[in-house]
């Protein structure tokens, strides 16, 4: 039996039996068909002794949307697969989306955002409720793409203000027939602003869809986290359907122009403008003024805006928790092929260097399952997020002592350079990337559900 490809030696860890053991992995067709510690053949043979062999990252939240700039810069760090659509924003035709980018550089799976919907029946007003009529609309919609295979629903409250608790229920109580996640970014990010996490453990409880709260330090990792977590750790006891993910950064970016950056902004985040650094554009890399600001807000909007006001030590806070898994929030504006925020080049070399070889906070094994086996349940990804035969071969190779993001905020250095150690990352069974370098392949599929989301367990 010749294999396509056969990884040797490598120190194989599979998050789902949550083992490390050497062997040998032959590849055929895209999928894992043997792992064994005997010789096998294949027409490529990589020898990668002493180097760690996992599935490909799977980053639950990201805005790729088949931007090929977004997914160079996550496929160099081991992202294989990416959920779509978060934060209330996706594609507007999202057939076409499945169609067009069913040959890509990683995997996509897609949501559908409620922003996006409301554009849809005409609500442009972000301040504004939308009608009941128009929730019938929305509805009506969203059931077409749950019946398509769109695989979730999203929701950027703080993007919308003006969306009424009543529109929102009525969407997740959607999602809750289909069986699809509902993501949901809080209405507030500030503090004092705990009362949004309370409405988005509530649509749980009162629609019985599965929830999973986004980006957990952007929203409450300004000296709000304990509060946050234990909230969270209270609903989870109660038995709620609740996933968190959060990232590496305590900045958040996200563009001027939108109502996160709202007259208001710097009172309620207590900082200043110099805590507001320009991620795109004209002034990438200053910190704002408020007459940058005003500039940005009226003749820019859609400059990526990085927010430094949140809390490191927040950042590992939450992402010690079990139950949190890591995410990116990539793909806010690029400029030139460069993202506005180190959080799409360097987010999990980060976290693999930080949480577990610099400050021991978890072990490596643990590390990966958060990002790769703990999404693939959360997201019904029955053939993803583990080792083992029958596993799509999406498969990140790097070297655990030395692993580092080299990215950094548009003020401190570039915000894309690649991390060190990648050494091979493989989507459905293709070499996607080799070293530093990402090749011209396009593996990566377009992937639909059935309602096939896994039952949830801690
Ligand atoms: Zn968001």
């Amino acid at each position: 039996m010749k294999y396509d490809v056969v990884i040797k030696n490598g120190t194989i860890i599979d998050p789902k039996r949550k083992k490390s053991t050497i062997a040998n992995i032959g590849i055929l067709n895209g999928k894992i068909r043997a792992i064994t510690r005997e010789d096998m053949e294949g027409n490529i043979e990589l020898d990668v002794r002493g180097k760690t062999v996992c599935p490909g990252i799977i980053d639950i939240h990201a805005h790729v949307e088949g931007d090929l700039d977004c997914a160079r810069v996550l496929a160099a760090m081991g992202v294989t697969t990416v959920y779509n659509g978060n934060c209330g924003m996706s594609p507007e035709n999202i057939k076409e989306f499945y169609n067009k980018y069913d040959s890509f550089l990683i995997n996509q799976i897609e949501q559908i955002g409620h922003t996006t919907l409301r554009e849809q029946v005409g609500v442009t007003d972000r301040y504004k409720s939308s009608s009941d009529e128009e929730v019938e609309k929305m509805k009506v919609i969203l059931e077409e793409a749950f019946e398509f295979g769109v695989s979730g629903l999203s929701f950027g409250l703080e993007y919308v203000p003006g969306s009424s608790r009543k529109e929102v229920l009525e969407l997740a109580k959607v999602a809750a027939q289909y069986g699809k996640l509902v993501s949901i970014h809080t209405r507030s990010d500030s503090y004092g602003g705990l009362s949004s996490l309370r409405e988005a453990i509530d649509i749980t409880r009162k629609t019985g869809a599965a929830v999973n709260i986004s980006h957990l330090t952007y929203q409450f990792g300004m000296g709000m986290a304990t509060e946050a977590l234990h909230m969270i750790e209270e609903a989870l006891a109660e038995g709620l359907d609740i996933s968190v993910d959060s990232g590496m950064y305590s900045g958040f970016a996200t563009s001027i122009g939108s109502a996160v950056f709202d007259e208001g902004c710097i009172e309620k985040w207590g900082c200043d403008y110099s805590s507001l650094i320009a991620g795109t554009g004209k002034y990438k890399g200053k910190r704002l003024t408020k007459e940058i600001y005003e500039e940005l807000r009226r003749n820019y909007p859609d400059d990526t805006v990085i927010g430094m006001v949140g809390e490191e030590y927040e950042v590992f806070e939450i992402l010690e928790k079990p139950y949190v898994m890591v995410s990116t929030d990539a793909g806010t504006l690029y400029d030139a092929g460069v993202p506005g925020h180190p959080q799409d080049a360097g987010t999990y070399p980060k976290f693999f260097k930080t949480m577990v070889r610099e400050q021991h906070r978890i072990t490596l094994i643990d590390a990966i399952r958060r990002c790769t086996y703990m999404p693939a349940k959360r997201l019904g990804l029955i053939n993803k997020g583990f080792i083992g035969v029958g596993a799509d071969a999406d498969i990140l190779i790097f070297d655990a002592k030395i692993i580092e993001d080299r990215a950094d905020y548009p003020c401190f250095g570039a915000t894309d350079t690649r991390p060190e150690s990648i050494e091979y990352v493989f989507v459905n069974g293709v070499i996607t990337v080799k070293g530093k370098e990402v090749l011209d392949i396009s593996a990566g599929k377009t992937i639909k559900d059935k309602c096939l989301m896994w039952n949830w367990e801690q």
